[in-house]
């Protein structure tokens, strides 16, 4: 008997990748293409996870758990050796940034966090659009604007 397969997993890889965009360019439209840790243009600026995705899945789309910072001056180093004094030095800038008690705040957010399920997922794909749309009406100003 033949039928047609419905790949769910990788329909959900496929719009888990479409909300990591759209995630991605709401925190820059939001927070500017500067990085945190240096402030400043860093080579290869992007979202890094305070606490990593693969361990804390229902962060992955929380503006808590996002620094903005280039992939070699905080990603790398704070991913691969912690005892690097640039991965100590991108530390202490996350806890200037989100305070001393950092992890707590985002182990208390996870908690009342659902499930990544589809319709989670899909919800979350309609409010993306929306912050989306709100913020690229906001950057665009019209010329005949007569705002004071
Ligand atoms: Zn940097």
């Amino acid at each position: 008997m033949k039928y047609s397969k419905l790949n769910k997993s990788s329909d959900r890889g496929r719009l888990i990748k479409r909300l990591d965009k759209m995630f991605s360019q709401i925190i820059s439209l939001e927070r500017g293409s500067n990085c945190e840790i240096h402030g400043k243009i860093c080579d290869r600026v992007g979202n890094m996870h305070i606490l990593s995705k693969q361990a804390h899945p229902r962060l992955r789309f929380v503006k808590e758990n996002i620094v903005r910072c280039g992939w070699f001056c905080g990603h790398y180093w704070s991913h691969h050796n912690s005892d690097d004094p640039r991965a100590q030095f991108v530390q202490k800038r996350i806890i200037e940034i989100h305070g001393a008690d950092y992890k707590n705040k985002l182990y208390e957010i996870e908690r009342f966090l659902g499930q990544h399920n589809s319709l989670y997922l899909q919800a979350l794909e309609i409010k993306f659009r929306q912050e989306l749309e709100v913020l690229n009406a906001n950057r665009i100003q019209p010329h005949e604007g007569r705002e004071e």
